[in-house]
């Protein structure tokens, strides 16, 4: 049997057809009209060439041998690779959105810009912020235009000494790279026994040197700031704005709205808390809200209601000017908006609701076997560690290849930077129990494997097309070409 899928397999990828295009023909006819004759060809190229079906049944198998959400569980904490409806890509390929020319007159496209506006105003609703731009392409995209929006707020101000902004150690990575990259000295500060900012060592650094406190709520150990209300405080205190990173907004939305906890400003990533699929760099859109004072400096244009007619606000002298072409990615925007819709004012906290408890049900039933660095409840995701006498030598990395051999796609591992062997778990608020109940499954089993067989999960992946790279060799010298 396995003969016969072999040849079928290689007969596949020897086909190769000896039909001519007729369309080749036509083009290569118009190209000489416009060429001058020492450019063009004498012969057709030898180009390989397929049938359709065997060219489909290629990529199928390849993307068989793929994870991906439509066919596995997909925990990589911190991405939210949660389920995205595949009516809401039907509805944002409409072609009056998706045909619409960049440079439309604006009568044209006003049921487009009617929806950038009421997806504004959405989420000026869900965080309690007085402005949106739409425009940031993602998360840290959005990042940097809301330090670049403090910046010319500190600016209009004469502030120029604040040249500092403070980033803790839980903080997502792009937090300290962005602030570094607005032109901000980066002060770090190390967290609490329980995960939090310190509030002392927050104290110690904060001065009239502070531009902004940059927190990524919940943090990057999944845990909520419990004191964010005196750090907003404490922030104000200093004359500095407090930014929140709120890329991980399913594990908030519809319970808790940032602007009464102290937040000035936020970016939110419609790609991953909303309803946009990501991953391999697909498009994505990091809206930034802020407060009131700081929303004339925020990127223009803007989308503004006048009257009955939308339009575009490019009239805004302390503007910081422009963050991407044109008005965002309008199809992630879309998306958003329906997911918006789709769960009304009334029943949005259940995703975060679902989102919290299905983090903490896997967290709880792992308990005794990868225990939480942080032992205590936590939000969208759990972040684990290992119990390092038990291990036999295992490595965190290990146990990720093992679970792509159960069917599972591997946690984020080695992330968070202070947690020792982290698997940073998130099972988003789309699956349900039986899954999460097969993953704790998978994962206990795992367990047991290091305890009698170490070396199987040493080996791992074991049932995968690549196996295990040596990475020590890929590391030291690199084929970087085919
Ligand atoms: C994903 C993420 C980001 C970066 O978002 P991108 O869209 O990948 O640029 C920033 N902060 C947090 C907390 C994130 O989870």
């Amino acid at each position: 049997m396995q003969e016969i899928i072999k040849k079928n397999m290689l007969s596949i990828e020897k086909s190769v057809t000896g039909r001519r295009g007729v369309r080749f023909e036509k083009a290569l006819s118009k190209a000489e009209d416009l060429l001058p004759a020492d450019c063009l060809r004498k012969s057709r190229p030898h180009l390989p060439e397929m049938s359709e079906l065997d060219t489909v049944r290629h990529f199928t198998n390849l993307s068989r041998q793929n994870y991906c959400l439509d066919s596995h569980f997909y925990p990589l904490g911190s991405c939210t690779m949660k389920y995205n409806p595949k009516a809401y890509d039907v509805l944002s390929n409409l072609e009056g959105f998706s045909l619409a020319h960049p440079f439309a007159p604006l009568a044209g496209v006003q049921g487009t810009l009617e929806l950038l506006y009421n997806l504004q105003e959405l989420l000026k609703e869900i965080t309690g912020l007085s402005a949106f731009t739409l425009q940031p392409a993602a998360g840290a995209h959005g990042e940097l235009t809301g330090i670049l929006t403090a910046k010319s707020y500190f600016k209009s101000r004469g502030e120029h000494q604040r040249t500092e902004v403070i980033v803790p150690d839980t903080a997502h990575g792009t937090n300290p790279a962005t602030s570094n990259m607005a032109g901000y000295t980066v002060i770090n500060i190390k967290s609490g026994p329980d995960g939090c900012v310190d509030k002392e060592a927050l104290q110690k650094v904060l001065s009239d040197k502070t531009a902004v406190v940059m927190l990524t709520v919940p943090n990057t150990v999944g845990l909520f700031e419990k004191d964010i209300c005196q750090i907003a405080e404490m922030v104000h205190a200093a004359g500095a704005l407090l930014y929140m990173d709120g890329a991980n907004f399913n594990a908030l939305m519809g319970v808790a709205k940032p602007a009464s906890f102290g937040v000035d400003m936020m970016h939110l990533n419609l790609h991953k808390s909303f309803a946009a699929p990501h991953g391999g760099g697909g498009p994505g859109s990091g809206p930034v809200g802020v407060v009131a004072h700081l929303a004339q400096f925020l990127p223009k244009p803007m989308v503004e209601k006048q009257g009955e007619r939308f339009v575009l606000n490019t009239q805004m002298p302390d503007s910081l000017g422009k963050m991407k072409a044109f008005y965002g990615n309008i199809s992630v925007c879309i998306r958003a908006y329906c997911f918006l819709r789709q769960y009304d004012g009334k029943t949005l906290h259940q995703v975060a609701e679902q989102a919290v408890l299905n983090a903490n049900y896997v967290r709880v039933l792992l308990k005794d076997y990868f225990p939480a660095f942080f032992d205590a409840p936590c939000m969208h995701e759990c972040v684990l560690t290992l119990q390092k006498e038990k291990m036999n030598g295992i490595r965190t990395a290990d146990i990720a290849k093992r679970l792509l051999d159960y069917g599972f796609y591997a946690p984020t591992i080695y992330f968070p930077l202070i947690v020792p062997e982290a698997m940073m778990i998130e099972p988003t608020e789309t699956e349900n129990k039986e899954m999460l109940d097969l993953f704790v499954e998978a994962m206990k089993t795992i367990f047991q494997e290091i305890v009698s067989n170490p070396q199987v999960v040493h080996e791992a992946p074991l049932l995968q097309p690549v196996k295990r790279i040596d990475e020590v060799s890929a590391a030291r010298e690199p084929n970087l070409r085919w």
